[in-house]
């Protein structure tokens, strides 16, 4: 069990890194003690916060800055705190709102319940949060509106200039998620309207330069009489004074080769022998969360000696309000707490009674490559500056201790200092059917944060005209292109809806699109993969996932939504209920742009057809004469294989088509469907015409 990891063998380090060992030194304000003394009241904790010092200093660089950059240790206050600040400065008087963007929803969910708390006010009223498919705001009512800046995209639709809006925090910047380096880019161009209006940009970690050159507009402005009400157009940076502890780092002397295993061997190490803490894992997705709850629980059961001590809670996006609510709640006395989290954790979410952190160097990443225009979603190496947030989780109310799975050399050496913006390893088809929708037409010009490389921007212009999305001037069709941008999904599943809608299975593929935006239908327990297949088998269908999905969702309709009906067949019962919630909005969106909701009545080709319409981009081929179940992309020749997780897994029809990628060993097509080829030059005739799939023998 301890093969990976001996603390014992060696003496505590506490030389980190370059910067020269202890992460953060504890700052014995008087900050520090609100926790110490147990019941105070909530003011008392939020003027125990460290942002609290800095208060008057925000509210003036506010009202005298257009931007102005926040930077701050994780757990300083800055989400919860800022936008309370604002609003008893009377920023949302007048019937004006209070933005605060967060790159992931679990997190829009988690902070807005948490300042309702604080304020004694009930969720939905005066603090209220909108993510997809959930809008918990009152218009007129909500003062204070947590939102996933995706949201706030969309919201721009309607509202290009987000004239509801006093003031917009875009928090966790940090991040550099796709849809914040698109809203920053947005709202540069909108404070130019609007000099009334005001943002902060709030991160952990922030080059802090980087944004303040981007938003400094001050040399471009001449502007003279009058200027004394605009507020100034150099941002503002202030930075607040953390409070972190010291964060103890072990390395492994060994590399680890299954980070899985060893995460558990760890935990299981510190709760033997190191002092009552909770302890915070850092794994990548659902699956591998999954099975490291799973493990832990088993093994501290072997275990018997602690095993009573030990809760284990799993914490990654698409949690239920139910299970989100225990990862917050106090750790019962004498018991240690586990949290087993993606990278949700790192920054997003402040948990209270971290002192050990288990880092697996690695998150789950999309990158894209736009020569072969696959976009996966790969297990990889996070960055330093990741690995420094992930210890400093361990410093938040004692000094703690981090354990790296990995060697102070690979740190040192080969670690990559920062991640790279996600805009730079995404597929661009959403970013940019967004800006055009917003009237933006030179998107190549576009003022970015950091550039999208151009073979991206040209890839997606390609698909989306291919789509029957964008015209030959590279402007949204109508009435087509602007429906898709209209529907909140990935263009790629609102054009397969559209097309569902002209070829008659309008029901159907609003079921499949809505079970397509949940991660997964299907519970993965480690060890029972045998009844899991075979409950599996029971809803498969020959043609592909698309089809399986409608007879999963067709057999819980008929059980009457029972939650036990889940549990026999291996499905999530949670997702389900969320694939509802989702069709049900999709539903009313269908009705507004005026699609008749009509079934196919079990006629599959003509869903295969609509999938088809939008998902042409992946058509995949077997290879006949190579490696069993080898396929290549007709795109452009990459190797896939079907995963164990589609029903078509070792079927392989010779022609198919997937929804998304995942990389492990292999490239693998996660939600399969049999097609005809015939139907590919049908819905996309120049897209393969230009592939030369004309010519190729079938
Ligand atoms: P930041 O945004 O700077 O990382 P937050 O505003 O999220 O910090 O958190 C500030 C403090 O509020 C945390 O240190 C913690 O004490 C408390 N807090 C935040 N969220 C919760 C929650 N859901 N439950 C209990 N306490 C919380
Ligand atoms: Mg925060």
């Amino acid at each position: 069990m301890t093969q990976f990891w001996k603390p014992g063998s060696e003496k505590p380090r506490l030389v980190d890194d370059e910067e020269g060992g202890i992460l953060f030194f504890s700052t014995p304000t008087s900050s520090s003690s609100s926790s110490r003394f147990g019941y105070s009241s909530i003011d008392k904790q939020r003027q125990g916060l460290p942002v609290y010092k800095y208060r008057n200093g925000i509210l003036y660089l506010v009202e005298n800055h257009a931007t102005t950059i926040i930077v701050g240790e994780t757990g300083s206050g800055k989400t919860t705190q800022i936008p309370q600040y604002l609003n008893e400065a009377g920023w949302a008087e007048g019937g004006r709102v209070i933005a605060c963007t967060q790159p992931r929803r679990l997190a829009v969910q988690a902070v807005a319940s948490r300042v309702a708390e604080e304020m004694g006010v009930k969720l939905g009223e005066e603090v209220g949060y909108i993510i997809r498919f959930e809008d918990l705001t009152k218009p007129g009512v909500t003062k204070i509106k947590f939102l996933t800046d995706g949201v706030l995209l969309r919201e721009m639709m309607d509202d290009p200039l987000l004239t509801n809006y006093s003031v917009i925090m875009v928090d966790e910047a940090h991040e550099r998620s796709l849809a914040t380096d698109i809203l920053l880019g947005l709202l540069k161009k909108i404070q130019r309207r609007r000099p009334d209006l005001r943002l902060i940009i709030s991160s952990a970690t922030i080059e802090a330069r980087t944004m303040s050159s981007f938003f400094d507009t001050s040399g471009r402005m001449h502007k003279k009489a009058g200027d004394e009400i605009e507020p100034k157009k150099e941002p503002a940076i202030l930075s607040v004074e953390g409070r972190g502890f010291n964060v103890q780092i072990h390395y492994l002397e060994e590399p680890a080769s299954d980070y899985l295993q060893a995460a558990v061997s760890t935990v299981l190490l510190i709760h033997d022998q190191e002092p009552i803490g909770d302890i915070l894992v850092f794994l990548t997705g659902q699956d591998d969360i999954d099975s490291a709850v799973q493990l832990l629980t088993e093994e501290a059961q072997n275990l018997k000696k602690n095993s009573s001590g030990l809760v284990v809670l799993p914490l990654y996006s698409g949690l239920s309000r139910g299970d989100q609510d225990l990862i917050f709640a106090p750790t019962p006395r004498g018991k240690r707490k586990v949290i087993v989290s993606t990278n949700i954790a790192e920054t997003s979410l402040t948990l209270e009674g971290i002192v050990y952190v288990v880092d697996s160097g690695f998150s789950k990443q999309r990158f894209y490559n736009p020569i072969s225009d696959i976009e996966n979603l790969v297990v990889a190496p996070i960055s330093k500056a990741s690995a420094r947030q992930r210890a400093g989780r361990a410093g938040r109310v004692r000094s703690g201790k981090c354990y790296r799975l990995y060697t102070e050399e690979y740190f040192v050496k080969e670690m990559p200092a920062e991640g790279i913006p996600e805009m730079q390893r995404s597929n661009l088809v959403s970013c940019v059917i967004q800006l055009k929708a917003l009237g933006i037409d030179n998107i190549l010009g576009f003022d970015w944060p950091a550039s999208p490389p151009p073979e991206a921007m040209v890839r997606a212009l390609e698909v989306l005209y291919s789509l029957g999305i964008l015209d030959e001037d590279a402007k949204l069709t109508s009435p087509i292109g602007f429906q898709v941008a209209e529907i909140p999904l990935d263009p790629m599943i609102s054009k397969m809806i559209m097309s569902g809608s002209l070829l008659g299975c309008s029901e159907e593929v609003i079921t499949v699109a809505a079970i397509l935006s949940v991660q997964s239908i299907w519970v993965a327990v480690r060890g029972v993969q045998k009844e899991m297949d075979e409950a599996k088998l029971r809803f498969a269908a020959a043609e592909g996932d698309h089809v399986t999905f409608l007879n999963v969702y067709k057999g819980f309709l008929q059980s009457g939504k029972s939650s036990q009906w889940c549990y026999k067949n291996f499905i999530n019962y949670h997702a389900m209920k969320k694939v509802l919630e989702i069709r049900e909005q999709l539903k009313r969106i269908a009705h507004r742009l005026g699609i008749a909701l009509k079934s196919c009545e079990g006629d599959t080709q003509v869903l295969r057809k609509a999938v088809t319409a939008g998902f042409f981009a992946n058509a995949c081929r077997l290879e006949a004469f190579s490696q069993a179940g080898m396929y290549k992309t007709i795109r452009s020749s990459q190797e896939v294989y079907i995963h164990p997780s589609s029903v078509l897994f070792r079927v392989n029809p010779k022609w198919v088509i997937f929804h998304s990628i995942v990389s492990t060993d292999r490239q693998y097509m996660r939600n399969v469907i049999a097609i005809d080829p015939s139907w590919l030059t049908e819905a996309a005739p120049q897209f393969y015409q230009q592939q030369g799939l004309n010519k190729v023998a079938y």
